[in-house]
């Protein structure tokens, strides 16, 4: 199911166009469910039409306008890589276009990578084959981290916490085939049905890749029980929202200690580390762990449990019974997708994470103004400034404590659209008929890339997202607020849109990532991105009560199969939410003073506009065991509640609607959250 303007799909990118038919671009009034009361349930009343007329399509597990949105940007990729492909033989040796073209031909070419099957793995499989001692598996999964198969720890770099000019090393958790580490140990019957699904499905991984199945069958509970161990020495996604519980700064002959057959100094002179940088080692039980399944563990064990590790992360890149079993677990099993994703959109997702800088140049050539940009450049600026004047309003904020709430938002660093300086990718080795091989010189790439920063002062110009990603982040150390390209499309945002479409699209968006440098997270570190207390005790103990209200909120709210939010799980989401909606309100007042008001729009005032551009663009719908997935480890609310969860607690809303006090839309005056 597609978009009812599908036609428009390139006039998506700021073509004038399409948007002559739609002069209301970014909201769309016949998307409104006009049986519901805005009052009482204005998700269904902003967006209900739209989601009855637009099932979610097979291969997908959530749906709305942003996420056709996304997969329409998909499309315009395609565009790019099928010209890059054909072209690659005459496009310059290592060019961006030979290099994207090559590698999403590689992907593409499925007879090949279905004749080789296993085969395309068998360098990794012979390492771990090969181990015979504990000091062999040090060399073994020092190989694979190299080629990004993170087990049972991640490393890599990481902003000194305490000294923000500064690149440290990290090691962190990692190294489990569930979503979350609840998972392993959860006892309800739909938990232990979901590990009972997984032994089933390493079993068959293992045989597809040659055993036999009493043997596969044998492997998957060696799998899960080292998996379970590792599990129960990690931290929880609530547990690790808290920035000092994985704060640990060591020098490397501390962290040899916790470790003491694991040889850090030789890790880190492989990957061309000076061994007297800082090192961070997130969850320190965790290596302890590691260590005492080094002594523990059987060679035998581990090797089955690294084998796995290696087929976990290279299936989907292999033969058709590989994609089609990790498709029938990940998406099909766990989130209730209906059918595999097409191969041209997989290979066009591939090249965006592996390839991504050199695919989003051309993309952004393609389809992103410079007046985007510049419309971007100036919401944000008036979104900052909203904040900047509101936090001078606060009743509960002492001087002392705003005066430094304000140094930080003066350090505040947007990024709009795409990055200054692109990636050189020209280490990476691309070959048109050795598809693995060349996701494997990507990822050695981005190792590399990212072990090179460490030691090194930080670099202020990366992205943590490429450019067509249809998302946007805030990034507490370095203080910035990064916006895509990709999330600059309608519904959130269009050149050509009005005011209220823009200011209740985008404008959440932009106010929710500031926020994030105000939530329980982001407030705990300073202007430079230090983790360090700025508050004064008695405005952080104020502000820790008013996250606890929103904590209560969302615990209240329920999903279909009896699970609840977890207000804590949620809390920096729903306070960036809560935030974001009234400061782009706040912006959008500020923008119509001083002009002729704006035209009502079949009945609608330019204050309900705003709202319903904000309802429509956060109109998912979603599968319901990918809400289950969501629920226990997204740190987002489901959208409903991202809707009506920060519009309840807004007098704003309930004024440009006219809702009374009992109205579901209204909560109690003593229940209603307010921070900012
Ligand atoms: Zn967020």
């Amino acid at each position: 199911m597609r978009l009812p303007t599908i036609a428009c799909i390139t006039v998506f990118f700021a073509l004038p166009l399409c948007a002559q038919d739609k002069p209301l671009h970014g909201i769309d009034l016949s998307d409104i469910d006009r049986n519901a009361n805005p009052c009482q349930d204005f998700y269904e009343f902003a967006n209900g039409a739209w989601r009855a007329k637009n099932p979610i399509p097979a291969s997908m597990v959530m749906w709305s306008k942003r996420w056709a949105a996304g997969e329409a940007t998909k499309d315009v990729l395609h565009g790019i890589l099928e010209d890059a492909s054909a072209n690659a033989k005459t496009a310059p040796p290592k060019s961006a276009e030979r290099l994207i073209g090559d590698y999403y031909g590689a992907c593409m070419d499925q007879n090949t990578i279905d004749a080789l099957g296993i085969k395309a793995i068998e360098r990794e499989l012979a390492w771990v084959h090969s181990v015979a001692s504990v000091s062999d598996l040090q060399i073994v999964i020092q190989k694979l981290n190299e080629e990004a198969i993170f087990a049972p720890f991640a490393f890599g770099s990481s902003q000194d916490p305490h000294n923000p000019q500064a690149v440290i090393a990290d090691a962190a958790a990692s190294g489990l085939g569930l979503p979350e580490r609840d998972y392993y140990f959860k006892p309800d019957e739909k938990s232990k049905e979901t590990r009972q699904k997984y032994l089933e499905h390493i079993a068959t991984m293992f045989v597809l890749a040659g055993s036999d199945k009493a043997t596969a069958d044998a492997n998957a509970k060696v799998v899960m029980r080292m998996e379970t161990a590792f599990a129960g020495a990690s931290l929880n996604n609530v547990e690790l929202r808290d920035p000092h519980a994985t704060d640990h700064k060591m020098k490397l002959d501390e962290v040899q200690k916790l470790t003491p057959d694991f040889n850090w100094s030789t890790y880190f002179a492989d990957l061309k580390i000076d061994p007297s940088v800082p090192f961070n080692v997130d969850q320190p039980k965790f290596l302890e762990e590691f260590q005492k399944q080094l002594k523990d563990t059987s060679i035998a064990d581990w090797k089955i449990y690294l084998t796995w590790q290696v087929l976990l992360s290279a299936a989907p890149s292999l033969s058709t019974p590989f994609v089609q079993e990790s498709f029938a677990f990940h998406q099909k099993y766990l989130q209730g997708a209906a059918e595999l994703k097409p191969r041209w959109k997989r290979c066009v997702e591939a090249t965006d994470n592996d390839l991504g800088e050199a695919l989003g140049k051309k993309y952004v050539e393609k389809t992103f103004s410079p007046e985007a940009k510049a419309r971007m450049q100036e919401m944000v600026k008036n979104i900052l400034l909203a904040l900047h004047d509101d936090i001078l309003t606060l009743t509960w904020m002492s001087d002392e404590t705003k005066k430094k709430a304000l140094e930080k938002l003066a350090t505040f660093n947007p990024k709009v659209g795409y990055p200054d300086k692109w990636k050189d990718y020209s280490g990476v080795e691309i070959t048109r008929d050795a598809y693995w091989s060349d996701v494997v010189s990507a990822r050695r790439y981005a190792v590399k890339d990212d072990a090179a920063l460490i030691g090194k002062p930080v670099d202020r110009g990366r992205w943590g997202m490429t450019t067509p990603t249809s998302n946007a982040y805030y990034n507490p150390q370095l203080n910035e607020i990064v916006f895509p390209a990709g999330i600059l499309l309608p519904p959130m945002f269009d050149v050509t849109a009005t005011d209220a479409a823009n200011y209740g699209g985008i404008g959440p968006v932009i106010g929710h990532e500031i926020s994030h440098g105000f939530d329980d997270q982001g407030a705990q570190y300073d202007a430079t991105g230090e983790l360090k207390n700025w508050w004064t005790p008695a405005d952080y103990k104020d502000f820790q009560n008013r996250g606890a209200c929103v904590v209560d909120q969302f615990s209240g709210y329920t999903v279909d199969g009896g699970l609840h939010e977890n207000g804590k799980l949620v809390l920096g989401e729903s306070i960036g939410d809560l935030g974001g909606v009234k400061l782009a309100y706040l912006a959008f007042e500020k923008s119509m003073q001083g002009k002729p008001r704006p035209a009502d729009k079949d009945g609608f005032t330019p204050e309900q506009q705003f709202f319903i551009s904000w309802g429509q663009s956060r109109g998912d719908e979603i599968r319901p065991d990918a809400q289950r997935q969501f629920v226990l480890t997204n740190p987002h609310p489901v959208s409903k509640y991202r809707v009506l969860g920060p519009l309840s607690n807004l007098p704003e809303f309930q004024k440009a609607f006219s809702c009374k006090v009992g109205d579901a839309m209204v909560r109690p005056a003593e229940h209603r959250c307010v921070i900012w």
